[in-house]
C-alpha cells in the first residue's frame, strides 16, 4: 500500500493501517475472541500473550485509529473514560495538578472529584476559550492541560494552537479531547497538542454498538506507559467491540460529511424559528467563535445545542414529544439523538455551575444523525407545535 501521506482520508480511513490477516487473508481483518494466548515453547511466542495486555484485533483497530490521527498506533480502552482515565493515571501522581477546560464532558469532572482528588492530584477546571485563563491556572505542580473543543454540551472552542504554546512554555502536556470532531475534522497535532482523546463510542464506531475509547500520541515512551496502566488496571478494548469499531471506521469521512451537511441545515431552520431563543452551532454567523471554528476545524460538526423561548418545561415537554429522533445520551451515531444535558450527561455537576456554564435547565442538545434532514425539521416542528411553542 502507498504510504499514509500520499492518500486522501477517505482512503486511510479504509486502508490506512490494515494488514491482512496471516491465515486465509480475508479482506476483514478476524476477530480474535479469546482469552489467552498458547506458547510454543516457554518463553517463546507469537507476540500475544493475555488479553488484557493485547490482542490481535484489538491491535489492528489501534493501527488504524493511528493511520487517522497520523501518529504511531493508539491504545484502545474499553471506554472512552477508560482512555481518560488511564490517561491521568499515567502522567498525574500525588501532589501533581492538572489545568482542565470548564466545559469538559461530565464523567472526566467526575473522575476528579470521585478519584483523583482522593488520592491527593488536584485539578482546576478554568474556561480555557480564554488563553490567559489557561496560563494563569498553571502551578510548579501542573503536568498537564486537557481541554476539550468543542465543548459539551455548549460547543464552546478552545484555541488548541495558542494553549499549546503555553504547553510548550512551561513544558507540560497538552491533551486534547477530540471526540466530537475526530481527527478528520481538527487535526490536534499539526496544532500542536501531545495527546488525542478520543471515545471511539461516537463518530469513530458512528453505529451506536459499542462503547470505547483511544489514546494517540507521538511519544512512544508516553504509549508505552498508557499500555502498562491499561494492562495494570484492565482498561483494555474487548476484542470483538475492536472488530466491529474497525468496520464502522471505514466510513467515518463519508458518515461526517453527511452528518455536517445535515447538521448546517437543522441549525439554520432553529434559528430561524420563532419558537428558538438561541442556537448554538459553530457553523452559523452568530456563534462567537466562529472565526476560530474556521481556523483549526475543517467543518463545523454534526453537534447542536438550542434553547426555547418558552423554557425548561416547554424544552422538556419537546422532548417528550419527539418521535424519530431518539430522548437519548450519548452523540455521533446514525440515529438523531436529542438529550436535555441538565438531567443527564451533566446531572453530576452542582445546579450552580451548570448554570454559570451556560447549561441551562431548558438547553436541548441535538447529535444529528443521518436521517433525511428534511424528517428531523419535521419531527422538531410537530415537537414545538405538540407542545404549543410555536408561535
Ligand atoms: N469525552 C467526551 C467528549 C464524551 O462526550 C464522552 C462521553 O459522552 C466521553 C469522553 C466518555 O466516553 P465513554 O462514554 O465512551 O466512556
Amino acid at each position: 500500500m502507498p504510504s499514509s501521506r500520499d492518500l486522501s482520508v477517505s482512503t486511510i480511513a479504509i486502508h490506512g493501517g490494515r494488514t491482512l490477516d496471516s491465515h486465509a487473508s480475508s479482506i476483514l481483518f478476524p476477530l480474535y475472541q479469546t482469552s489467552t494466548f498458547v506458547h510454543d515453547a516457554v518463553g517463546v511466542d507469537k507476540g500475544f500473550s493475555y488479553s488484557r495486555v493485547s490482542n490481535p484485533t484489538v491491535d489492528a483497530l489501534e493501527k488504524a485509529i493511528g493511520a487517522l490521527e497520523g501518529t504511531p498506533p493508539a491504545v484502545c480502552f474499553r471506554t472512552g473514560m477508560g482512555a481518560v482515565t488511564t490517561l491521568f493515571l499515567s502522567v498525574l501522581r500525588a501532589g501533581d495538578h492538572a489545568v482542565l477546560s470548564d466545559v469538559v464532558y461530565g464523567g472526566t469532572m467526575r473522575i476528579f472529584h470521585e478519584v483523583l482528588y482522593g488520592i491527593g492530584i488536584s485539578g482546576s477546571f478554568v474556561d480555557t476559550s480564554d488563553p490567559a485563563q489557561v496560563e494563569a491556572a498553571i502551578t510548579p505542580a501542573t503536568r498537564i492541560i486537557f481541554i476539550e473543543t468543542p465543548g459539551n454540551p455548549t460547543l464552546k472552542l478552545a484555541d488548541i494552537e495558542a494553549v499549546s504554546q503555553i504547553a510548550k512554555r512551561h513544558s507540560i502536556l497538552l491533551a486534547v479531547d477530540n471526540t466530537f470532531l475526530t481527527p478528520i475534522l481538527q487535526k490536534p497535532f499539526e496544532l500542536g497538542a501531545d495527546i488525542s482523546v478520543l471515545s471511539t463510542t461516537k463518530y469513530i464506531d458512528g453505529h451506536n454498538a459499542t462503547v470505547g475509547g483511544s489514546l494517540a500520541t507521538h511519544d512512544e515512551k508516553l504509549l508505552e506507559r498508557f499500555r502498562l496502566i491499561r494492562k495494570t488496571i484492565g482498561s483494555i478494548q474487548s476484542p470483538f467491540e475492536a472488530w466491529l469499531v474497525l468496520q464502522g471506521i471505514k466510513t467515518l469521512p463519508a458518515r461526517l460529511k453527511l452528518h455536517c451537511e445535515h447538521a448546517a441545515e437543522i441549525a439554520g431552520w432553529l434559528e430561524k424559528h420563532s419558537a428558538v431563543d438561541h442556537v448554538y452551532y459553530p457553523g452559523l454567523d452568530s456563534f462567537p467563535q466562529k472565526g476560530l471554528a474556521e481556523k483549526q476545524q475543517s467543518a463545523p460538526g454534526a453537534m447542536i445545542a438550542f434553547e426555547l423561548k418558552a423554557g425548561t418545561e416547554a424544552a422538556i415537554r419537546v422532548l417528550n414529544s419527539v418521535q424519530l429522533c431518539s430522548r437519548a445520551e450519548s452523540l455521533g451515531g446514525l440515529e438523531t439523538l436529542i438529550t436535555h444535558p441538565s438531567s443527564t450527561t451533566h446531572a453530576d455537576v452542582d445546579p450552580e455551575l451548570r448554570r454559570k456554564l451556560g447549561i441551562s435547565d431548558g438547553l436541548i442538545r441535538l447529535s444529528v444523525g443521518l436521517e433525511d434532514a428534511a424528517d428531523i425539521i419535521a419531527d422538531l416542528e410537530q415537537a414545538f407545535a405538540a407542545t404549543n411553542c410555536s408561535e
